[in-house]
């Protein structure tokens, strides 16, 4: 039998608190810890000067530690999830406030959502109220209390369409027993990657617009909205400047990725070119050089993901990563600068799948491994 402890890195492990880059192996999920911390300031800061909340959305990174760094360094009151088995691994993690920004209506997780609110502060989002007496009786038997707001439709996804849904499901929750009606959520999520800022402007305004009109009316019948919440990296700002939101969820600004650095900012320029970094990476050597002007690399589809456009190679104009298959990326290098064992920073098409892939973050500060940080809720998408 082989005795892992005798091999140098350990055998399900790629790297080490301590090691330089040239010791790490590859593919490996790499965060720039300098980066990151910027990234998390910058949004405490915008967020601070709007006075709106951050509840930082967690199924980006599924990561514990990026979650306390967002709440301690970054003033994020909390943190969404999407499923509840996220909200679990977060919560046995040691984080306090969760949000499933999304609607659960399978019994055996409504009963486990209702556990969890035991011990941790928990709200759902709702859009039918058939869904309410299975919620408030797991609330019930559990002797919980889950904060419930009501989805409304801003993109052709889960939601309400209008006032009138929005006050019949708010009512039914205010009256049920387990239940508490907390606000509202409206998220556009197709809105985030809208290329230009006026065409994400248009979209939120319609959503604001929306939003205003279901307040008035709940507040009318005395259902006020503690919470109203949305907006992502691509159109926080214009949420919490809206007057109505009283909190942003944004995800993918603490990494960015090469998707959302293709939109543009307000100045027109590239969302990566200035207010948010390439803090998330997929480290990756060269493996082979089969031919003139090709080089392969060792990270496919089994390290990134491909479905919001090819990696970008950070610092490497010159380089296009060309076509991906499980293990290996095809890159085409016309001045044949790369050497096998030659190490490139991908940036990943989409952070939130790719995070998905790996059980760990290497971070990684002065060229060395600061720390190595287990992807807590990789795969919880029960
Ligand atoms: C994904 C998501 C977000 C965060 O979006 P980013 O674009 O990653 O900032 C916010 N709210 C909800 C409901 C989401 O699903």
């Amino acid at each position: 039998m082989l005795n892992f402890n005798t091999l140098e890195v350990g055998y399900d492990i790629p790297a080490r608190p301590g090691m330089t880059l040239s010791e790490v192996a590859t593919p490996c999920l790499a965060l720039d810890m300098e980066a990151l911390e910027r990234n998390i300031l910058r949004m405490r800061n915008r967020t601070r000067a709007f006075g709106v909340a951050h509840r930082a959305h967690g199924k980006m990174h599924r990561s514990a530690d990026v979650a306390q760094l967002q709440m301690r360094l970054g003033g994020a009151v909390g943190l969404c999830c999407q499923k509840v088995s996220e909200a679990e691994a977060f919560v046995r993690a040691g984080i306090t406030d969760v949000l499933i920004s999304n609607e659960v209506r399978d019994p055996r997780m409504t009963d486990r959502l209702a556990m969890l609110a035991r011990r941790a502060k928990v709200q759902v989002c709702l859009d039918d109220p058939a869904a309410i007496a299975d919620l408030s009786a797991a609330a019930v038997k559990h002797g919980a209390v889950i904060g419930c707001l009501v989805e409304m439709d801003c993109a052709g996804r889960c939601g309400v369409a209008g006032s009138d849904q929005a006050l019949e499901l708010a009512t039914a929750i205010a009256a049920a027993p387990g239940l508490q009606f907390a606000g509202l959520q409206a998220y556009h999520g197709s809105a985030q990657h809208l290329q230009t800022h006026a065409e994400r402007a248009g979209a939120i305004a319609a959503v604001t617009e929306l939003v205003s009109a279901v307040i008035r009316l709940l507040n009318a019948h005395g259902l006020p909205c503690e919470t109203v919440t949305g907006g992502g990296t691509g159109t926080f700002a214009l949420e919490a400047a809206s007057g109505v939101f009283t909190e942003v969820q944004c995800g993918s600004y603490a990494f960015m990725d090469a998707d959302y650095g293709r939109i543009q900012n307000e100045e027109g320029q590239r969302l990566d070119s200035g207010e948010w970094e390439n803090a998330l990476f997929v480290l990756s050597r060269v493996m082979s050089r089969p031919a003139p002007g090709r080089a392969v690399c060792d990270a496919g589809l089994k390290s990134l993901s491909a479905e919001s456009g090819l990696p970008l190679i950070r610092g490497r104009g010159d380089l296009n990563y060309a076509s991906i298959s499980d293990e290996h990326g095809v890159i085409e290098d016309p001045r044949e600068s790369l050497r096998v064992g030659d190490m490139l920073h991908l940036i990943p098409g989409h952070c939130d799948p790719t995070c998905n892939l790996h059980d760990w973050y290497a971070g990684l500060r002065g060229g060395r491994v600061e720390c190595l940080w287990p992807v807590t809720a990789r795969g919880k998408s029960f």
